[in-house]
């Protein structure tokens, strides 16, 4: 199959990744020049475990442009532009306007238009709407939702081995299923079709579960740090029970990333817009919003005055294996431990913080960021930072506290190395 894709993101280049290994013959556009000809020297624009592999591997079955007369040669386009979130917190379709024009000039063929972009409920009805609008003529294209479910960090194995594949269909669309049946060739996974605002409310439905069951996993260790409880263990109690699952109940510093506070945001918008209140949603980003404060008094009340103290702060991208700081938890305490006056030095393995903070150094090593620290933070849970020799902290650092805001390190561990260990909700 002749597949363009448009936007080399995160999902955009994964996706285009697998469908060449998959046998398609693939073309990326993008508008940004300089992503575009850092692929073309083979270099990829961000860090994501074995896409530059797969891209390599696949080099003779992929190109990347910013031509939109690639378009002609598809027969399937895929939408993978961003939508960030917009002030008021709506999603900001406006990348996706423009792809519409650029459709809508370009087209002169049979197209199958794919949106693998997270969009409101109603985007892709409308899409095809502003399109016929713009004069693409209705028997040229069919519109699919087809969401995307990829985690960063693991989003080539996500891809290939989906837990399932969500396609959105016109009404009676089965020319369309068939084409995304055989796109799709080869990863096994069960398929759910549905209705074009079926697929993308499935999508938003997903995201805002997880950011929920990380709020009330946060909400959980107030209760516990109020009852000398640990969390932990309530967490392993309860997930046992298969109605809950062990999965994502780790607290912490609370949810980041680009998906998460966005589309449960967008939701809540798209809720509201068809005057439905949303009171879970609500809950969910009010505890997320307190959860960065919930930690940082936690760490003023250890470390008081916190102004001129030297924090050592492990992570700085929103999760591990990624080098992702959009809306990162980690950077955002990294900017509140600056703002206290304290001296931060933040080590990331693969990430760099955005933007320059007073008094904030990145380091080039963990080494480097205990040295003489009064304190050390653990901001995101990368495996080299749980695994670390606590006796050689010790040695290294000035103070003793150890502040788990992952809760992902051996307690123990820590504690027998004669330092003092702080998780979130763990009494
Ligand atoms: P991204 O910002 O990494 O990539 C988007 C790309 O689109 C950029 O390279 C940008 O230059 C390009 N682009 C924007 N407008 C364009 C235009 N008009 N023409 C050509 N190129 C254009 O975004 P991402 O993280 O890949 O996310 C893309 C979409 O997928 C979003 O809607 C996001 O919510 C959704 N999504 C993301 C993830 C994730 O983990 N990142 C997972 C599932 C779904």
């Amino acid at each position: 199959m002749n597949i363009c894709i448009i936007g080399a993101g995160y999902v955009g280049l994964t996706t285009a990744a697998v469908l060449a290994e998959l046998g398609h013959e693939v073309h990326c556009i993008d508008h940004d020049e300089r992503k575009i000809r850092l692929l073309n020297n083979g270099k990829i624009p961000f860090y994501e475990p074995g896409l530059e592999e797969l891209i390599t591997k696949n080099c003779n079955y992929l190109t990347f442009s910013g031509r939109w007369d690639y378009i002609k040669r598809a027969a399937v386009i895929i939408i993978c532009v961003g939508t960030p979130p917009r002030p008021d917190g709506s999603a900001d379709l406006r990348y996706i306007e423009a792809v519409l024009d650029r459709l809508a000039a370009t087209i002169e063929s049979y197209k199958t238009i794919v949106t693998k972009s997270t969009v409101p409920p109603g985007t892709n009805e409308w899409m095809r709407a502003e399109l016929a609008r713009k004069g693409v003529k209705p028997h040229l294209f069919r519109i699919v939702s087809n969401p995307e479910f990829l985690r960063e960090g693991s989003a080539v194995y996500d891809m290939l081995h989906p837990d399932k594949i969500v396609v959105g269909l016109e009404p009676d669309d089965d020319r369309s299923l068939a084409v995304v049946q055989s796109m799709y060739a080869g990863i096994d996974a069960p398929y759910v079709t549905t209705s074009l605002t079926g697929a993308e409310l499935i999508k938003y439905a997903a995201n805002a579960f997880l950011a929920a069951k990380i709020s009330f996993i946060n909400e959980m260790a107030r209760i516990c740090d109020a009852f000398a409880a640990d969390i932990n263990d309530v967490a392993r109690g309860i997930g046992f029970d298969p109605r809950i699952g062990p999965h994502f109940l780790q607290a912490g510093l609370g949810y980041g990333g680009s998906c998460f506070p966005k589309d449960v945001k967008a939701l809540e918008h798209a809720a509201r817009s068809r005057h439905v209140e949303p009171h879970l949603l609500r809950a969910v980003q009010t505890v997320n919003a307190t959860q960065l404060d919930v930690c940082f008094n936690k760490l003023n009340k250890e470390l008081a005055p916190l102004g001129g103290k030297k924090i050592a702060v492990l992570g700085i991208a929103f999760k591990p294996n990624t080098d992702d700081t959009r809306f990162s938890p980690a950077e955002a305490l990294i900017r509140r431990l600056s703002e206290a006056g304290c001296m931060v030095a933040a080590y990331d393995p693969k990430a760099t913080l955005p933007a320059p903070l007073a008094n904030v150094r990145q380091a080039q090593s963990v080494h480097e960021a205990i040295q003489g620290a009064d304190g050390l933070v653990i901001a995101t849970d990368w495996k080299e930072f749980c695994t670390l020799d606590w006796a050689e902290v010790k040695a290294i650092m000035n103070g003793t506290l150890v502040f788990d805001g992952r809760n992902c390190l051996d307690r123990r561990a820590v504690e027998e190395s004669g330092l003092r260990y702080m998780g979130v909700g763990r009494g």
